[in-house]
């Protein structure tokens, strides 16, 4: 039989950037389109198998308020992979996201993995022809790239909405934790 590992994931991000979405279509292929904050935290686990491993998510969804903020240690205490999540629409939740990477890279895991996700992909592209709406986006994908490669991050644009990348985030993690 094949072995299982768990894994205690973690994520991260101002609110509404998408935490809980990208969270929903993991675990149930699913999206909506009003959802409700996340008060303190919400606990899910969702396995899969990658090549001959099978690992289990355990994954907790912090809220992004600040009121919440002061509970973040408790969940990424002893995570082994994180998300940090922002909108490649919303300056303000990069500026956010690098703020969370370093306090990261400061209290957590030293070998965490942390995967950095620019979400709400979809809101950029045009409907007609799919190429992306010049001015819509704003942050760039340099500039996520450019944190991802000096903090050693995986870095994906995902789509919570339309699904794309979202378990390609996921398999990375997966693919980068060590067998045991
Ligand atoms: P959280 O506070 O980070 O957990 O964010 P939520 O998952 O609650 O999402 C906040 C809002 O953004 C909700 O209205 C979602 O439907 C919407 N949303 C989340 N992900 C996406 C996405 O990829 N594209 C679009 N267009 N909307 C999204
Ligand atoms: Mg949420």
């Amino acid at each position: 039989h094949t072995k299982q590992t768990s894994v205690k994931l973690v994520l991260l991000g101002e609110a509404a950037v998408g935490k809980s979405s990208l969270v929903l279509r993991f675990v149930s292929n699913d999206f909506q389109e009003n959802k409700e904050p996340t008060i303190g935290a919400a606990f899910l686990t969702q396995r899969c198998t990658i090549g001959s491993k099978t690992i289990k998510f355990e994954i907790w969804d912090t809220a992004g308020q600040e009121r919440f903020a002061n509970l973040a240690p408790l969940y990424y205490r002893n995570a082994q992979a994180a998300l940090v999540v922002y909108d490649i629409t919303k300056p303000a939740s990069f500026i956010k996201a690098r703020r969370w990477v370093n306090e990261l890279r400061e209290n957590a895991n030293k070998n965490i993995i942390i995967a950095l996700v620019a979400n709400k992909y979809d809101l950029v592209l045009s409907e007609e022809s799919g190429e992306e709406v010049d001015g819509a986006r704003k942050v760039s994908i340099e500039e996520g790239q450019n944190l991802a490669d000096e903090e050693g991050l995986l870095f994906f644009e995902t789509s919570a909405k339309t699904s794309y990348n979202v378990n390609e985030v996921f398999m990375a993690i997966g693919e980068k934790i060590p067998d045991n």
